[in-house]
């Protein structure tokens, strides 16, 4: 919004004189409201997994008899479930803080393409468990500066979207190219369930969810996208998006010539 807040402060300015000055601090509040909000998402997000995990940790531990094999099995399922949950949120926490506090430039590397590529399609395929099709295409060899881990991550939280929001049966595209201006694009395209234009601005925002459901119950932290977005920043890179709802998303990590390695 447009709406300015005033920092009026008043200095004693020798004898009788005092000096007053103004500044806008709007963009100081807005960045607490943000870590604000970004404190109370996180406690969200970790409090219902481990209310069901105390819940039924509790349950167990006052009436450990009482109970069938079946339903001991259960209940112990939901509280290793839960608890994957907690920790994928720790962790993508954790790449994300590192990132914020990792200086402005990343690790210089070589990481080669190819290798790079491959080990996210066999990540994908795994998660997928044999429900979708994939292929992989690499126009020509080529090598990226910049760290390694976090590009590993980067391109595996938009493969692995593209695995949690394409149904059985539908295929998912890996694809490197290099573009005319000497830079090079990865593109992962799938035929899940698109994203609706109104979404797409806030897509890369911390715990952005189109459909807070479907994201929990493929594992989904919310963050995904917020260190993809973070890591090609940091390699000077863009995310574009292209979706049609109900027919598939194509997102790509467009990297600038001077971050190819020839
Ligand atoms: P999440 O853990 O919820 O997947 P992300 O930050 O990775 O978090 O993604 C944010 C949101 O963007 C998702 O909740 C989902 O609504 C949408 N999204 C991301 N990738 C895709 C995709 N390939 N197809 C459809 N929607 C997607």
């Amino acid at each position: 919004s447009g709406r300015m807040t005033l920092l009026l402060q008043v200095i004693p300015y020798g004898g009788e004189q005092t000096l007053l000055l103004s500044r806008d601090i709007s963009h100081l509040e807005r960045l607490e409201r943000m870590r604000s909000d970004f404190i109370a998402n996180v406690s969200h997000e970790l409090k219902s997994p481990l209310t069901v995990v105390a819940g039924f940790a509790e349950m167990l531990a006052e009436d450990h008899a009482g109970y069938s094999q079946e339903e001991l099995s259960r209940y112990l399922q939901l509280i290793n479930e839960q608890s994957l949950r907690m920790r994928r949120l720790i962790e993508d926490l954790l790449t994300l803080s590192a990132l914020e506090t990792g200086g402005d430039t990343p690790v210089e590397e070589r990481v080669e393409v190819e290798p790079l590529l491959q080990t996210i399609l066999g990540e994908a395929q795994a998660l997928s468990a044999g429900r979708h099709q994939f292929s992989l295409l690499l126009d020509e060899p080529a090598t990226l500066r910049g760290c390694a881990s976090e590009l590993r991550s980067a391109f595996g939280n938009l493969a692995s979207n593209a695995v949690r929001y394409t149904p059985e049966g539908g295929r998912i595209d890996l694809h490197w190219q290099r573009e005319a201006d000497g830079g090079g694009r990865f593109t992962v395209a799938d035929t899940g369930i698109g994203v609706a234009p109104q979404h797409l601005p806030r897509l890369t925002e911390r715990f952005y969810r189109v459909d807070r459901s479907r994201s929990r119950e493929t594992g989904g932290t919310g963050l995904g996208l917020a260190i993809v977005k973070h890591v090609l920043t940091r390699h000077h890179a863009t995310l574009e998006i292209d979706s049609e709802p109900g027919h598939g998303s194509r997102f790509s990590a467009r990297f600038p010539a001077g971050q190819l390695l020839v």
